[in-house]
């Protein structure tokens, strides 16, 4: 089994387009690549009904969609007998996160993924972002610690050692990686496609959970991108099985 558990529903043009018609390049190329399943993981910050929590302008700005209507489009492609899987990318939001998790709790989810991209209003993963504010290791610490503090409310932690975006590491950066329980970890391959070009995470992270698999593509052609090495990693770190989701339940498959 090899899943794509992470990517947004775009058109060709990398437009936003939550409608059953944009999921089938996803499914077309998945199924080209030998990828199973799917799922998709919009930005939980685009939708209206989460509009209360959000503060930084990049999410303000964002937040005219409509929950709905993202969930019909990926609901119905499911109903025609697509391989796809209902899910959606929830940011960290501190004390706040029980609220989040209220507003989220009536749809049918597969599974949430769970990412830490901004702390205090400073982004992680653009530049200069939080970097100018703060040395490398004040920001893997607080990084950490608020993954750790947003894995009880999801299924899935995002690209996991998201700080190392720009190749900026602490001396001992295991020092700073949570206790993990209940939760699982995606292997992405977005790492290769930034600064850093590495896979997410690195392997001393591994091992202490169970593991997904993940292109974070905003666009068709990238479904199931670079998973060779994806696999690769997975395998070299002991694993031999990936986790499949349904209604927020987890089970192990064969991996491959
Ligand atoms: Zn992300
Ligand atoms: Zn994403």
């Amino acid at each position: 089994m090899i899943v794509d558990y992470h990517m947004h529903l775009r058109n060709s043009r990398g437009e936003i387009a939550h409608d059953t018609a944009s999921v089938e390049p996803f499914v077309e190329t998945a199924l080209a690549r030998g990828v199973d399943e799917i799922g998709f993981t919009e930005h939980v910050y685009y939708f209206e009904q989460t509009r209360s929590l959000w503060t930084v302008p990049y999410q303000t700005e964002r937040c005219v969609r409509d929950l709905d209507d993202y969930c019909d489009a990926v609901l119905e492609a499911k109903r025609r007998g697509l391989p796809v899987k209902l899910a959606l990318e929830v940011d960290y939001v501190g004390a706040e996160q029980p609220r989040l998790a209220e507003i989220l709790d009536p749809y049918p989810w597969d599974y949430l993924v769970g990412s830490v991209h901004w702390l205090d209003g400073d982004a992680v993963d653009s530049w200069p972002g939080i970097w100018e504010r703060h040395e490398t290791d004040v920001v893997w610490r607080r990084y950490f610690a608020a993954l750790g503090e947003l894995a009880p409310f999801v299924d899935v932690l995002a690209h996991p050692d998201l700080p190392k975006i720009f190749g900026r590491r602490p001396a001992d950066p295991a020092a700073y990686y949570p206790e993990l329980d209940g939760v699982a970890l995606e292997i992405s391959t977005a790492g290769l496609r930034k600064p850093v070009g590495e896979l997410y995470p690195d392997r001393a992270l591994l091992g202490r959970a169970p593991i997904t698999l993940a292109s974070d593509a905003h666009e068709p052609h990238l479904v199931g991108e670079d998973f060779d090495q994806a696999l690769a990693l997975a395998r070299s770190a002991g694993y031999e099985t990936v986790t499949v989701f349904e209604c927020r339940r987890a089970r192990q498959e064969p991996l491959g």
